[in-house]
């Protein structure tokens, strides 16, 4: 409400209607007149009023029938309705349509000005009580955020924290073994087998490397750069990657792929790394002469994929925790293949940044299987 509190009154009698104003103007208010309904109606729709008066018996629509159009536009509005015929029947529908007060003609000076004055405090009280509810609401919204804000960073400290701890570990191995060699602890014939532990663990620092910049780059606004895919032909680049070991492990590779299969709007990059990462784990992770199974399919409105392995295996309390950053199962360490436990956390995130979903079975020392689920962008005509 402004300053001024700002009144129309609609009535086809312009007797009334200039009555009202002769009485209230002087009193501060602003008063405009409409000498029937539609007119009122299209005054008010142009904002501004605190308070109308309305007559109930008007051409073309009644002022009762006037309230619920009046509240559509502003639900705050005070209506006061003016009549020359007032009974208790037509004053509960007039409250029931949502008038606040009622005036039978003809009324006092003084009648006048305690309606529209108790009207206008009913507006003021009715603002304010939204504005405390919204003010609540918005404080409630930010405390949320703060709070989902404050769980973020913790988990970015942990992350930082764990992110350390495992850098740091392959340097102190490689600090630890030059120094042995330097020192002279070292005889000539060992030094060959303590370099070549060196460069194992180097190797390790820049997977782990490696695994971070990809998962920076996940987050980092640049990488989502969209742009047409097919999965399928990704999935064959990324098979003839890992061809030469697929070969030299003697594993038996079958690919069961769709023909047909869409494309779909993602970052090219990360649907290679998805492949490239589940496809890497289960060379890695599957003993020669073992069976590898990729396939690649559409159901309706889903892009399928799986890759199924038999191999070591996850323990099913394992399989519970391996999409957390740098957690490696025991059997997976103990097996000897070199990880950074970072590939499946960067493989949840692809598929989830496409709302899609990812989920394991495996049975511990007979195979695993990895499935995740894409949806395919709506077809366009
Ligand atoms: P890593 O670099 O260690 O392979 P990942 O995040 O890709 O990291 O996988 C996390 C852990 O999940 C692995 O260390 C291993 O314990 C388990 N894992 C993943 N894929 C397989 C698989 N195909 N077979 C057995 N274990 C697997």
């Amino acid at each position: 409400m402004g300053e001024i509190p700002e009144l129309l009154v609609i009535d086809d009698e312009i007797g009334i209607c200039e009555g009202v104003q002769r009485v209230l103007e002087p009193e501060g208010f602003k008063v405009d007149i409409a000498l029937d309904g539609m007119t009122g109606l299209e005054l008010m729709r142009q904002g501004g009023y605190d308070l109308i008066l309305l007559d109930v018996k008007m051409p073309q629509i009644s002022g009762l029938d006037l309230i619920p159009l009046i509240h559509k536009v502003d639900p705050e509005i005070i209506c006061i309705i003016i009549t020359g015929y007032a009974t208790v029947e037509m004053a509960v529908s007039a409250i029931k349509q949502g008038a606040y007060d009622f005036l039978t003609k003809p009324f006092s000076i003084d009648t006048l000005l305690l309606a529209v004055n108790q009207g206008l405090e009913r507006r003021n009280l009715s603002i304010e009580a939204k504005r405390t509810a919204q003010a609540e609401a918005e404080a409630k919204a930010l405390t949320e955020e703060n709070d989902r804000l404050l769980a973020l960073d913790q988990a970015k400290k942990q992350f930082i924290r764990l992110v350390t701890h495992e850098l740091k570990a392959p340097v102190s191995a490689i600090e630890t073994y030059l120094t042995l060699i330097l020192k002279g602890y070292v005889d000539p014939d060992n030094q060959k087998e303590i370099l070549e532990k060196c460069i194992t663990r180097a190797r390790e620092e820049r997977r782990l490397i490696d695994d971070l910049l990809e998962l920076g780059q996940l987050e980092s606004a640049l990488s989502f750069q969209l742009s047409p895919v097919n999965p399928g032909e990704v999935l064959t680049d990324v098979i003839a990657e890992f061809w030469e070991e697929i070969k030299l492990k003697r594993l038996d590779l079958v690919l069961d792929t769709d023909h047909d299969i869409p494309e779909t709007r993602a970052v090219p990059e990360q649907i290679k790394s998805l492949w490239s990462n589940l496809i890497s784990n289960a060379v890695k992770y599957t003993p020669p002469d073992g069976r590898i199974t990729i396939s690649l399919r559409r159901e309706g409105d889903w892009l399928i994929g799986s890759v199924k392995d038999t191999g070591i295996g996850i323990s099913q309390e394992d399989c519970q925790r391996i999409f957390s950053e740098f957690y490696r199962a025991k059997n997976a360490v103990d097996f000897g293949a070199p990880g950074t436990g970072l590939g499946l956390v960067i493989v949840k995130r692809v598929i989830e940044s496409m709302n899609g979903t990812i989920c394991v079975e495996s049975v511990l020392g007979s195979g695993t299987t990895f499935q995740f689920q894409i949806p395919l962008p709506p077809a366009s005509d």
